[in-house]
């Protein structure tokens, strides 16, 4: 494969899964393990479960996103964006390597939230 403009982002990409997949391993034993019966609900062990459940939620998120720009990459398709097919400005893979929208597109949908 030749190196071209997408090859460090989904680089990246793959290093922030391998990441993600350790943590979520870690996060999903923290939010499901054992409480004992007798501690009141404002227990803090309690509230360490809540935030590792949140937690969990915000990286599987994560995760999908990052799966969902590797899938665009097998297709050769990394860095096009999937609205308007145009390609997205490297910069914003940049730091956005996750991402699947321009930036005209991302902010078009979030002005234009359905309620
Ligand atoms: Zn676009």
């Amino acid at each position: 494969m030749t190196e071209n403009r997408t090859t460090q982002p989904i680089k990246k990409l793959e290093r922030e899964r391998a990441k993600l997949l350790e943590e979520l391993a870690h996060l999903r034993r923290e939010a499901t393990m054992e409480v004992d019966g007798d501690v009141g609900e404002g227990d803090p062990k309690w509230a360490e479960r809540d935030i590792a459940q949140s937690l969990v939620d915000i990286h599987e998120r994560k995760l999908l996103e990052i799966e969902q720009a590797l899938e665009e990459a097998r297709k050769g398709q990394y860095g096009i964006c999937e609205r308007c097919g145009r390609p997205i400005d490297p910069e914003r893979l940049e730091i956005l390597p996750e991402t699947t929208l321009c930036i005209e597109c991302k902010q078009a949908i979030e002005h234009h939230r359905p309620n």
